[in-house]
């Protein structure tokens, strides 16, 4: 019998879990990250991560295959270092050695998209699909693609940015240095941000769930807000299908949660840009694995290298 360690690492929690190679999970645990803490004490939660999830599952590390590290940023594969990462301070910082010297296991990476892309591909709403996008919308915008079954990741494995694709040729300056990119008119955080431009509430911590919930009550400007950012969205996940022509799209991340009025965005967008042939064959359906579909996917990775 052969098991597999996931780690998805994101700003605010770290989850683990173990799975043998009939997919049970033998142990599953989930840390806080303490990203404010600086990246030593990041590190320290990794170890931690790993020696609850050795005890909860009762294995030696002798007795897992490989681990495999998901983290919402870039890495440097050769490396195996995080080039860039906006919520986890740990650039340049050899974990991932650390962890192979310590444990004398093979450790391998991947963008946390990726791992979730392979994670509903498995075993959630994209099982038996062959050409399968998956889009995860939350603070910012990601993406993962499988392609005639196997998880596509490009040349440096970075493909499918798909927050990061111009949608306003003179829109605003996003953090990646571009200008117009999708995620500052379609995420959680660009609805956030129009609502606090817009003085939708005297609320400072107004958040897209709240704006989706006015918009459900029948408030006029939470309504317009949440129409603008669906417009956008479904232009940014038309232009993702008219390069890809999947079987399906699966949608996960925490706007995920409004249900069907992002799916209808999505749906509209698709029937109102593309091609007939795609917009007829696109099924758009929610994440069943919803929050662990990075954690299972990085597991299921571990066992797939
Ligand atoms: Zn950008």
């Amino acid at each position: 019998m052969t098991n597999y360690m996931g780690i998805d690492i994101g700003g605010t929690n770290m989850k683990g879990l173990i799975l043998n190679d009939k997919h049970a999970a033998l142990s599953n645990v989930c840390v806080p990250s303490c990203s404010q803490e600086g990246s030593e004490r990041v590190c320290k939660q990794m170890f931690f991560l790993i020696e609850q999830l050795l005890a909860q599952s009762g294995l030696s590390p002798q007795e897992i295959t490989r681990i495999c590290i998901g983290i919402p940023g870039h890495w440097d594969k050769k490396k195996k270092v995080l080039c860039h990462c906006s919520n986890l301070p740990l650039e340049n910082i050899p974990f991932v050695e650390n962890i192979e010297k310590h444990y004398g296991l093979p450790v391998i990476t991947t963008n946390d998209a990726n791992a979730a892309t392979w994670g509903e591909y498995m075993l959630g709403a994209g099982q038996g699909s062959t050409n399968m996008l998956f889009v995860t919308i939350s603070t910012g915008i990601g993406a993962g693609a499988i392609i005639n079954h196997k998880l596509f990741t490009g040349s440096s494995g970075n493909a499918l940015e798909l927050g990061h694709i111009t949608i306003e040729q003179n829109g605003r300056l996003c953090s990646c240095g571009n200008h117009g990119c999708a995620e500052l008119y379609a995420s959680g955080s660009a609805i956030a941000k129009a609502a606090e431009y817009m003085r939708f509430s005297l609320d400072n911590n107004i958040t897209a769930e709240n704006v989706f919930q006015a918009a459900a009550d029948g408030n006029s400007k939470a309504c317009f807000i949440i129409r603008d950012a669906m417009h956008s969205l479904g232009a940014c996940l038309s232009v993702a299908a008219e390069l890809f022509d999947p079987d399906i799209i699966v949608v996960g991340g925490g706007l995920a949660k409004a249900g069907p009025q992002v799916l209808n965005a999505i749906k509209t967008g698709i029937r109102e840009r593309c091609a007939k042939p795609i917009a007829n064959n696109t099924q758009i359906k929610l994440s069943q694995l919803g929050d662990n579909a990075g954690v299972y996917g990085a597991a299921l990775l571990a066992a797939n290298d």
